[in-house]
């Protein structure tokens, strides 16, 4: 049934960096949504190459005249992150088999939960091979990474 809720995702992630896959993910969802919160998941038992301020802020640089466009940390489950949001959606993006197989469990679990819906976009193939955590073994070698880093001139 049509209303005038805006229309809210959330696209969670762990972003340890924010890579030109995710940026994709975030356009093609632009047109779907009014409002995308970027939501860095903080969660303090896994180890991540950068901390949670600084991906925060890597990301809000990206989108600072993207008013669409928010970016929050978190630290509780999705779903509540969602609810404070005031979203009724999960933006993700596949890139594999690996990932559908993950993603449809906890989509699966998460609508049940809370009726939140989650919203699958398809990687572009020329992206399907990049991770965060290539980004991060790259970088432990002392490798230049800047073609898989947005940059504000790239990701709208
Ligand atoms: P998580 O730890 O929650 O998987 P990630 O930061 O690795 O967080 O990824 C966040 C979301 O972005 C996930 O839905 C993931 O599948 C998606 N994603 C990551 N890299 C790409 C890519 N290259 N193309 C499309 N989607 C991607």
């Amino acid at each position: 049934m049509a209303d005038n809720k805006p229309r809210i995702a959330i696209f969670p992630g762990s972003f340890d960096p924010f890579t030109i896959g995710h940026a994709s993910i975030v356009k093609r969802g632009l047109p779907l949504f009014d409002h995308i919160v970027i939501g860095v998941g903080v969660n303090e038992s896994k180890r991540t190459l950068y901390g949670s301020d600084d991906r925060v802020e890597q990301i809000r640089q990206l989108y600072a005249y993207e008013p669409r466009i928010s970016v929050e940390a978190y630290t509780d489950l999705t779903i509540d992150f969602a609810k404070r949001m005031s979203a009724s959606f999960i933006l993700r993006g596949l890139r594999s088999v690996k990932d559908f197989e993950y993603e449809r469990d906890i989509a699966t679990m998460n609508q049940r939960l809370s009726g939140i819906e989650t919203v699958l976009l398809f990687t572009e193939p020329e992206y399907s091979s990049i991770s965060s955590s290539v980004v991060r073994e790259l970088i432990s070698y002392d490798k230049d990474v800047s073609a898989f880093l947005p940059t504000q001139d790239n990701i709208l």
